[in-house]
């Protein structure tokens, strides 16, 4: 896992792989590898050729960023693994993401479906657990994740969660604002959370 502080320099982004998503999903996943590749940040990503995933790596390549793929055999097919970048091939999902955590010091949260949202889950328990203090952000075109902050919000109501974890990310609504947060590390106030398990 990248330390705790210091210089950003890849960022892993989670998004989905479906080429039927909005245009307007696909055409900001590519503004994001533009952007990535403008930044000199590596993108660190799935390895696929489909949907989001693809149009981000594509766009990062063309534009000279560096970009690293990880993706697991069973899938290399299935999600069109793209041969133009450097890319790893795993043997287990599990693998996959460890490989990003320890390849990645920031992560970004585009539209996806239960793919995306399985990566990002994990991330931000891991967060709650005080394994990582990365800087995460999600991009919400159309409060896409609006359903999911609610029910973060919902467990924390509950008292299942600890207030603190709602500080765990950074919103942004606009492609040009995912790198500027990205440098703007975690969320100022954001604390530590495992005192809350007892
Ligand atoms: P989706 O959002 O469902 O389109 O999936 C986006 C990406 O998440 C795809 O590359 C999937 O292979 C990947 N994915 C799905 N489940 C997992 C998992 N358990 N661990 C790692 N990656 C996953």
């Amino acid at each position: 896992m990248a330390p705790v502080s210091g210089s950003l320099q890849s960022v892993c982004v989670f998004c989905g792989s479906s080429d039927a998503a909005d245009p307007a999903y696909l055409r900001a996943a590519g503004d994001l590898g533009r952007a990535l590749a403008a930044a000199n940040l590596r993108l660190v990503y799935g390895g696929g050729g489909v949907g989001l995933m693809g149009a981000t790596a594509r766009a990062a390549h063309e534009a000279g960023g560096k970009v690293l793929g990880v993706i697991p055999d069973f899938l290399v097919g299935k999600e069109r693994a793209l041969e133009t970048v450097e890319h790893v091939i795993v043997t287990s999902m599990h693998q996959r993401k460890q490989m990003f955590f320890e390849e990645s010091d920031g992560f970004v949260i585009l539209p996806g479906g239960i793919g995306t949202l399985e990566e990002v889950i994990e991330l931000l328990s891991w967060r709650r657990l005080d394994l990582h203090t990365m800087p995460i952000v999600f991009y919400n075109p159309d409060n896409f994740w609006g359903p999911l902050f609610a029910l973060f919000q919902h467990t924390v109501d509950a008292k299942l969660t600890p207030a603190a974890f709602m500080d765990a990310w950074t919103v942004v609504e606009r492609v040009e604002d995912i790198v500027p947060a990205l440098f703007a590390g975690p969320k100022a106030g954001a604390s530590p959370m495992l005192a809350s398990l007892t």
